[in-house]
This record gives C-alpha cells, structure tokens and sequence, in this order.
C-alpha cells in the first residue's frame, strides 16, 4: 500500500522527535518538566460536567442535527451578540468537534487545488498541513518580533496574487500571545476587502486577555467584512473542555451549508453529550474564566521576570492565551560539550537531556529564532523549570 499523494505534501511534523523523545525519558522515569502543553491545567467546572451527566441520565445519546443541536446554536448566537455585537440567524453557524474540526471543514469547503492561503507567521502548527490536505497551497507571510508578531497592511498586500483566497489571522495568537487591536484590523481589513479575499478569524483564545485590554474581530469592522468572514471559536480552552470536542464558527449561509454536507459525509454531529454540556458552559456562569485567567497572569509575569533575566534573552509580554515566546537567537553557534546550536530544535533538544524541559521549537511555528514556552502548569513546576533552564545556559560556551 502506498499513502496518498496528499497525504505525502504534508511535512512531518518537527516536533514529533523531541516530543518521542520527552515521552520516552518520562518513561523510563526521569522527572521531565513540560512547558509544552497546548490547553488548560484546569477541570472543566462542575456546573458544566453536571449537565453532561444528566444529559446521559435523560438519554441524549442519539445523533443530533449534523450542525449542532438548535440549544447550542441559539446560545453561539447570543454569545456573538453579547460579546462581539455581531449577529447571526441558525444557518449561519455551525458546531464541529473541536475548533481544528472547523478549520478542516472549512478548507474543504472554500479550497481548490492551486489556491493561496495566507498565513501569517508564527502561526498555530496546524494551519499549513490543513490547508495542504484540501489541496490548497499555504503562503507563509512573516511577522516582526519588534511589530509584536503582527501581520503589517504592506506584508499582506505583497503575499496576495490572483491566487489568494483566504486569510488566517489568529488574536489572541498560539504560539506569541499577541493580541490585534482594533485599528490593526481596520488596517487589514482595508487589503482585504481592496483585494476581494476571504478571511479565517480564529478567536478560539478571545476570553484570555490580560490587562483588561479589550478584544476585537475583524468580523467587527464593517459589514462587508463581515460577511467575507469566518469567525472561528470552540469551547477546549475557555472552559478547559479539550476533550469534550466542541468548536464553532459563524459566517456566509452557502459556506457553512457546505460545510455541513462535509460533515455530514465524515463526523456526523459533534458528540451529543458534550453539546448540552456547551449549552450550560455558554449560558451558565463565567466566573470561572476570570479565576483562571487570573492564575494565567500570576504565572504570565513571573514567566516573563525570569526569561527577561537570562543572559541575551529577549521575549514581547505575551497579551493573550497561555504562551510565551522568547527570542533564543543569542544562543545560535554556542557549544554543549560537541554540539553547536543551530536552531530552534537544537536548543531544544539541548534542554530536554541537559535539563529535563521540555518546549516546543519556534520552527515549528514557522520560526527558527523563538521557542515557546506554555504556561499551563503550576508556578512551582514553572519555577523548577525555569531553574534547570538557567542552569544549561550557563554551560552553552
Ligand atoms: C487549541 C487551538 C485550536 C482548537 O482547538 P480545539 O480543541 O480543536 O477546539 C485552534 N486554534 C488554535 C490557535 C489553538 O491553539
């Protein structure tokens, strides 16, 4: 058997080895550290676990409507409403498993075979193989540390060519925190709409923001854009539901029909337990986000103390989601016994047998200079991390 052609445009991943790697030692005993993880270390609060159980209890266990239960539907559009003032009927929005599901659904339903995707870089690890597999050819457009990682106006409108269908912009972002303000958008939105392209506006970390700084969608700046747009969001990490499977996204009626079909053709409904259980996350109290992100803050700044301390390391304070993104290029060409650091995954590597800590390599991400740092662990296991760190760069000659 051969695999598909497809299937072969996709790159392996470079994190695979480093996270066997981690995986192994763990194995064989060694006390790793992991800054690598990608969702909350938090429960999903009771209140939301509760209505699962009585769903069960009451037999809502059958498949639903392929798009979501009407409930659910109902509740993503006042969410838009109250949050976002953007307003969308049923057929307008759709619910997958999990936000990558909609992300997937999605670039089969615009993508055709010599299509561009723009993507801005670092971007989520996901978004080029996505696009790949509908078919479709990503562009990746690189950012400034200095211009805190965004995407400028000029950058976009030099990446678009005939081709271009879609944007991918992601605020707050995975992997670099940063978080677009409104005239940034304005900014963006000017190119996209001069350019009649479409955009994906994954806001899935929208809840998590520091210092009160408000959020925005690109979806806000006018109707137009709006309706160019597909505003993608999920529950995973909100609410800490990772494992409930729950996303969404919300855009033009045509679109969100294909998608459906798509789905309907693949995954059937998103389970319908945790649906009801969206019902209650999305219509019950919030509180729990402020807790949670309180305690992301508390460890955002001891984080970003510590790194701003070593010598020659350099890292934006992240305004978003639960990551930090340090510069680690002071390092390049240093030696560890007979190894010379080249990049991103070597000085991972570096950390992982020197020091016991395991992080994700900015190559990954789309760059080479950057590591990053997850912060969804406790502070004490972020502190003994950040000891082991210090520790090995001290004997990078
Ligand atoms: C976690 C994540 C998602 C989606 O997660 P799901 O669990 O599939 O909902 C989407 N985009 C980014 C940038 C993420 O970090």
């Amino acid at each position: 058997m051969f695999l598909s052609e497809r299937l072969k445009a996709v790159k392996p991943s470079p994190t695979l080895a480093i996270n066997a790697k981690a995986v192994s030692m763990r194995q064989a005993g060694v006390d790793v550290i992991s800054f690598g993880v990608g969702e909350p270390d938090f429960d999903t609060p009771k209140h939301i676990r509760d209505e699962a159980v009585r769903a069960m209890e009451e037999g809502f266990t059958r498949y639903t409507a392929v798009g979501g239960i009407p409930e659910l539907k109902d509740a993503i559009i006042e969410k838009f409403r109250c949050d976002n003032n953007l307003s969308y009927e049923r057929d307008e929005v759709m619910i997958s498993c999990g936000g990558k599901h909609v992300l997937y659904n999605l670039a089969h339903a615009l993508l055709n075979p010599g299509d561009e995707v723009i993507i801005p870089a670092p971007y989520w690890v996901s978004y080029p193989p996505i696009v790949v597999l509908a078919g479709a050819d990503p562009v990746i457009v690189g950012t400034r540390e200095e211009d805190d990682f965004k995407l400028s106006p000029e950058s976009l409108e030099m990446a678009i060519t005939p081709r271009t269908k879609l944007l991918i912009l992601n605020s707050p972002s995975n992997p670099t925190g940063s978080v677009y303000t409104e005239s940034e958008l304005q900014a963006l939105a000017e190119v996209v709409l001069r350019h009649d392209i479409g955009v994906v506006s994954d806001e899935i970390y929208e809840k998590l923001i520091f210092d009160d700084r408000p959020f925005c969608s690109i979806a806000q700046v006018s109707e137009e854009l709006k309706s160019r747009t597909f505003v993608v969001n999920g529950l995973s990490k909100t609410y800490a539901m990772t494992g409930w499977r729950i996303g969404y996204v919300a855009g033009a009626r045509e679109i969100i029909a294909g998608m459906t079909k798509i789905q309907s053709q693949s995954t059937s409904n998103p389970n319908s337990i945790a649906q009801k259980a969206a019902v209650a996350a999305l219509n019950g109290p919030q509180d729990f986000i402020q807790t949670m992100l309180q305690a992301f803050d508390e460890r955002r700044q001891y984080l970003l103390q510590r790194l701003r301390g070593f010598t020659g390391i350099d890292c934006n304070m992240p305004g978003g989601a639960f990551y930090a993104f340090p510069n680690f290029g002071y390092y390049f060409n240093s030696k560890a016994g007979g190894t010379t650091m080249k990049g991103s995954a070597d000085i991972c590597e570096y950390f992982l047998t020197e020091a016991r800590v395991a992080l994700v390599p900015g190559i990954a991400f789309g760059d080479d200079n950057f590591v990053r740092f997850s912060y969804a662990t406790g502070l004490e296991t972020i502190k003994e991390g950040l000891d082991r760190i210090e520790g090995a760069l001290g004997k990078l000659v």
